[in-house]
Formats: C-alpha cells, sequence, structure tokens
C-alpha cells in the first residue's frame, strides 16, 4: 500500500506478527522515500453466503441464531463452551468454502446436522426433530436406531 505520509508506492515491512489470536497479521511498514512508520493491520475478509428460507425471502446469516439453535440443542449435555465456538467456527469456514453468495436454509441445516451429528449424538436427535419435523414416530424411531451404526 501507498505511504501515507508522502503517497509514495513502496513500503517495506519491517515486522509482521499474528494478533487478534491468530486472525489478523500486524504489520510495522516503513516508507522506503520519507522513511517513515506505520502500522497496517490484515484480517481475511469473511464474506458469508446469505440464507434462502423455505419461502423463499433471503436474510443474512446470523452467528447468534446458530448459537442459540446449537445451544438449544445442546442443553445440559456434557459439551463445553469451546466445543461449541469450534463446531460454529467449522460452520462457518465450511459455508465460506461453498463459494456461494446464497445457500438454501436446507444446506445449513444439513451442515448443522452432520456436525451435531459428531458432538453429540442427543443434541443431534434433538436438532433433528425440530428441524426436519419427522412424519410420524416411526421416521424418528428409524434416524435414532441409525446412530447405532
Ligand atoms: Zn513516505
Amino acid at each position: 500500500m501507498f505511504c501515507p505520509f508522502c503517497s509514495a508506492q513502496e513500503t517495506k515491512v519491517i515486522d509482521s506478527r499474528l494478533v487478534a489470536e491468530g486472525h489478523q497479521v500486524r504489520r510495522r511498514r516503513e516508507c522506503v522515500i520519507c522513511h517513515e512508520r506505520f502500522t497496517t493491520f490484515e484480517s481475511a475478509e469473511l464474506v458469508m453466503p446469505r440464507v434462502i428460507k423455505r419461502d423463499g425471502s433471503r436474510e443474512p446469516f446470523n452467528e447468534d441464531k446458530l448459537r442459540a439453535g446449537l445451544q438449544r440443542a445442546l442443553e445440559k449435555r456434557p459439551v463445553s463452551t469451546e466445543r461449541v465456538e469450534e463446531v460454529i467456527l467449522s460452520l462457518k469456514s465450511a459455508l465460506r468454502a461453498t463459494g456461494e453468495r446464497e445457500v438454501s436454509s436446507e444446506f445449513l441445516g444439513n451442515l448443522i446436522m452432520n456436525a451435531l451429528k459428531d458432538l453429540d449424538k442427543v443434541a443431534y436427535v434433538r436438532f433433528a426433530s425440530v428441524y426436519r419435523s419427522f412424519e410420524d414416530i416411526r421416521e424418528f424411531g428409524e434416524e435414532i436406531a441409525r446412530l447405532g451404526d
């Protein structure tokens, strides 16, 4: 980037370190022309796809809503907050990795169900029963039976 003092096009990095728990890079730069020093912060642009709801309307991805849904499914389950946050991070990176600008709520729901299946079987069944609104008790039983595999 240009020097903010003299607008020279060449600056050199004199120090570079990870900050914000590795989510940002802090760089000290020095202008090769005027020798002023300045700091830049660099972080990944987190573009999350929007979610297409069943009725066709779109809404921005909402991390708080995701967290609330997971916490509801995990109520009184022996799963630490750290693990939940890890799952949220990995769900977010899976969503970004699609490279899509929009994903269906069904796609998002399936991602969450797969994550819960690994995390906690009871939470998975709770989430799936709400999300998939099983047709009848037999279908629900079959889903639970499959968990034993
Ligand atoms: Zn300069």
